[in-house]
């Protein structure tokens, strides 16, 4: 540990770590300040994939994609209340993120897609794996090859500032030795504020009682620390319900279940949504229903595709049985309707047309192949929309939208982007595009004062 460096960086997820890389390339000397005791933060936990329009990997498997459809899908996910400046920013160089990964030897080349989206655009790892663990082991390896110092139980309190300039951080070690240590900018990564049911009842008093998905160092300590140095905040009180969540485990079921098949059932064992609508309004859906849970229904074509089932299976959530009737009495639900639903369900995959919701994804494949399997789920807190405010130099803006000198902020810690209803598959891209601007532009400004 030394007494300064070029570059302090604040959380070790996705976004940190990439913004460390890229300070690192461009001739800096940062460190990452981790409060737990491992890295990864939610970003371990993300499942569903990175989203990108206009890649190598599209091209190659004849999707033909465009970034201005990307943003209007994004923007009408988040009902037109996106930042649109960032979001431009975000889909235009979301193709360049995916290439900066696979040369760094994080390769997402397999393709799904994942709600409100209508084109397969969500990379995932070759394997169909969930992709979090994997760019959080990727990352790592790079920051370990890079000889970037990243200490973990290594707590931030305070961003530490002479007469408006950011100079430096207080942190808290092993929980009792406090020190200082100085920088020439200060990047902000500590995710979101999911873990924090205090804050979130406070924005909204209607989410108490909700299960989280978030990892317990995601309770808004970014925020707290920018307000305190005069920076501003959007969209606190947007905060992102999952669909499909395992309540007993608070365990997130991805969304590529659904993205490669999977159907969603009532009590009643009949549908009863588009299963790949938006986040919010697949919720709706499910606390519409008398139950206020449902089950996702799938076919082994669909347990195939999607690795993390594997993991959902080890952890006991998943029903399986040989047939459908088999499955529905497992369940509990009448076999007679589960029937209907499933033959139903297959004749409109191969029309490709779904009269009852109006599904259009997710139906490559129907859901014929036995075993079957299912899982039940509830909504539960997933995801921050609001945040900090930044610009697309992922500059920390004040009440005035004037940058605070020599801070950066990127990733979940930040508002704006996503709107009213971040889109699945978005918050991965967000973390390395905007990280990948943060240790850019702390350098270029480094480098401008000296
Ligand atoms: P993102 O997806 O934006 O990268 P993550 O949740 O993946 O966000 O990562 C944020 C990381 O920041 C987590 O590992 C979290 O534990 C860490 N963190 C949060 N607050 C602090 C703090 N005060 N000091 C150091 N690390 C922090």
């Amino acid at each position: 540990l030394k007494d300064k460096y070029d570059v302090i960086i604040i959380g070790a997820g996705g976004a940190g770590m990439t913004a460390a890389l890229e300070a690192k390339a461009n001739g800096m000397n940062p460190v990452i300040f981790e409060k737990m005791p491992v890295a990864g933060g939610n970003t371990l936990k993300a499942s569903s994939g990175m989203n990108a329009s206009q890649t190598k990997f599209q091209k190659e498997q004849g999707i033909d994609d465009s970034n201005d459809s990307f943003y209007d899908e994004t923007l009408k996910g988040g009902k037109g209340t996106n930042d649109t400046e960032m979001l431009r920013f975000f889909v235009d160089n979301s193709a360049d993120a995916i290439d900066w990964l696979d040369s760094i030897g994080i390769t997402l080349n397999n393709l799904t897609i994942t709600g409100g989206m209508s084109e397969k655009r969500t990379h995932r790892p070759e394997d169909g794996s969930a992709v979090g663990q994997f760019l959080v082991n990727g990352l790592l390896k790079n920051v370990q090859e890079q000889g970037i110092p990243l200490f973990v139980n290594a707590k931030v309190t305070k961003i530490n500032e002479t007469d408006g300039k950011v100079n430096g951080v207080t942190i808290i070690f092993n929980g009792t030795d406090e020190k200082n240590i100085t920088s020439d900018a200060v990047v902000v990564t500590t995710g979101g504020f999911g873990s924090n049911m205090e804050l979130i009842t406070e924005v909204r008093p209607d989410l108490e009682g909700y299960v989280t998905t978030n990892q317990e160092g995601s309770t808004g300590d970014g925020i707290k620390m920018i307000e305190a140095l005069g920076g501003t905040t959007v969209d606190m009180d947007q905060i992102q319900i999952h669909p499909t969540v395992q309540q007993e485990k608070s365990y997130l079921i991805g969304e590529a279940v659904r993205g490669e098949g999977a159907i969603l059932i009532s009590k009643e064992g009949k549908r009863f949504t588009n299963e790949l609508n938006t986040r919010d309004k697949v919720t709706a859906a499910i606390n519409a229903l008398p139950e206020k849970y449902a089950t996702l229904v799938f076919d082994s074509g669909v347990k195939s595709r999607v690795k993390a089932i594997e993991q959902y299976d080890k952890m006991g959530f998943v029903i399986s049985a040989d047939t459908i009737e088999a499955l529905a009495e497992k369940l509990e639900v009448p076999a007679d309707n589960l029937k209907a639903t499933m033959d139903t369900w297959n004749s409109s995959v191969s029309k490709k047309e779904d009269a009852e919701f109006g599904r259009m994804t997710g139906m490559d494949n129907d859901l014929s192949g036995a075993p079957y399997y299912a899982i039940k789920i509830a909504p539960g807190i997933h995801y921050t929309m609001g945040g900090v405010k930044i610009n697309t130099n992922t500059e920390v803006l004040n009440k005035n939208g004037e940058p605070i000198t020599g801070l950066f902020a990127a990733g979940e810690v930040t508002g704006g982007l996503h709107g009213q209803n971040r889109i699945g598959g978005n918050s991965v891209a967000e973390i390395i595009i905007f990280g990948r601007q943060a240790g850019i532009k702390s350098a270029e400004f480094i480098k401008a004062a000296k």
